[in-house]
């Protein structure tokens, strides 16, 4: 005996309207290049339905992947049996064993095929009643069973599943637009590309590297993680910036004090610059309030002046803890903990100015020439192209 199909169901997509159709499509797209390892697997959809039809590879590791994907609320495994009682039966027992953590269960049968000879109630009761017979401690529980094991009888064939499983939830990711994420190397920004890659955005990465400040290693170090993101979405492109020239020049001629205000500025200057070119239509980032220097009301302020672009922050009011809780549980933290430096943290002066302000941020930038070098920070930027799983460069293996 095995599993057949795993059956998706998409929350929130049903209630799309018209869109519906389009939002499916970018599913069945995703699912299909997600389980391109799985050779014969195959990614069907039926009326109001999608499945996954097994041929024979792994259950288990199918579904694995399967729950990366933004836009499915849940899931379950499938058997398809002949119908007739005896396979009925030892096909739900099946189902139930292999269910984890599983003590009560109640078993619901609908029979769309009314030649089949057994009732709907007949059955729930003779199915019921092999699972009890051939397991240990199990007891039925028809209002809160740990597993409601469902079988319906169609007419091709009867099907049975039991256990579901959580989707990732959200919606699929294209379907709701692009944004361009400041990718740093450090815990937020990932997490923060999550969030807006689970509400169907597309998402670029842009990242400021400042060689030789920071080292080839750092940027390894973002290109993994946008190799991490990727695995819930479709390839990405990062946007590395050369930033060196306009960080010596901040660091330079602008008063301390407001060197990492500035500094910011720029990024979104160019952030914007790069987004426009490639018509997309916003920027992300991983600030968060209050958690650090640049990252005031007062800060935040000063550095949104430069751009009328919308910037979504999903992290904007999120508690630290939680941030690094969801890290980990997308794989993200292990990468972002490494150890290398990030332009920032070498550049960040001792005592940045917490309240800043506008003015006087536009004031000092008044006094020093940065076209040329935004100019040019712009035109070298070099596009690289991330996919899922793809390994970090040989040569820097032993060093992570
Ligand atoms: P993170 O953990 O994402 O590095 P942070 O807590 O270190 O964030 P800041 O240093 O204030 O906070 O950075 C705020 C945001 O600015 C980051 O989340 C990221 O979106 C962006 N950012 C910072 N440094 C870079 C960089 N070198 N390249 C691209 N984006 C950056
Ligand atoms: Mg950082």
């Amino acid at each position: 005996m095995q599993f057949d199909l795993i059956l998706i169901r998409y929350g929130e997509m049903a209630i799309k309207g018209k869109n519906r159709k389009y939002f499916e499509r970018k599913l069945q797209d995703h699912l299909i290049r997600k389980l391109e390892q799985f050779k014969d697997t195959r990614v069907k959809k039926k009326r109001d339905r999608m499945y996954v039809v097994l041929n024979g590879e792994d259950p288990h590791e199918v579904m694995k992947q399967c729950q990366q994907i933004f836009g499915i609320h849940s899931l379950s495994f499938a058997i398809k049996v002949d119908k007739v009682e005896e396979e009925i039966k030892k096909a739900a027992l099946f189902a139930f064993q292999d269910a984890p953590k599983a003590h009560t269960f109640k078993v619901s049968s609908r029979r769309a095929d009314k030649n089949f000879p057994v009732g709907s109630q007949d059955l729930n009761h003779k199915v019921g009643g092999y699972i009890l017979a051939n397991t240990d401690g199990i007891t039925v529980n028809v209002h809160k069973p740990d597993v409601e094991l469902k079988i319906e009888v169609r007419n091709d064939a009867a099907y049975i599943t039991a256990q579901d499983y959580p989707g990732a939830g959200g919606l699929p990711v294209g379907t709701t637009g692009q944004s361009l994420l400041l990718l740093s190397g450090g815990i937020d920004s990932p997490v923060s590309g999550y969030l807006t890659m689970k509400r169907g955005v597309q998402i670029e990465a842009i990242h400021f590297h400042s060689p030789p400040y920071t080292s080839e290693r750092a940027k390894q170090k973002v290109l993994d993680l946008a190799s991490e993101l990727a695995k819930y979405g479709n390839k990405i492109s990062v946007h590395i910036v050369p930033f060196t020239a306009l960080q010596e020049k901040i660091h330079h001629e602008i008063p301390e004090g407001y060197s990492m205000t500035v500094m910011r500025r720029m990024m979104m200057r160019i952030s914007e610059q790069i987004a426009r070119n490639r018509e997309i239509l916003s920027m992300t980032t991983g600030e968060s309030l209050g958690q650090v220097a640049s990252q005031t009301m007062e800060s935040m302020n000063a550095i949104n002046e430069v751009t009328n672009y919308p910037v979504i922050r999903p992290l904007a009011a999120m508690d630290k803890l939680d941030i690094i809780e969801l890290s980990k549980k997308i794989n993200t933290y292990p990468i972002s903990t490494l150890p290398y430096e990030d332009c920032c943290t070498i550049f960040v002066p001792k005592a940045p100015k917490t309240k800043p302000t506008r003015e006087n941020a536009s004031y000092y930038e008044s006094n020093v020439d940065f076209e040329v070098a935004l100019h040019e920070a712009v035109k070298q930027t070099e596009i690289i192209e991330v996919q899922a799983n793809q390994k970090t460069k040989e040569e820097f293996k032993d060093l992570l």
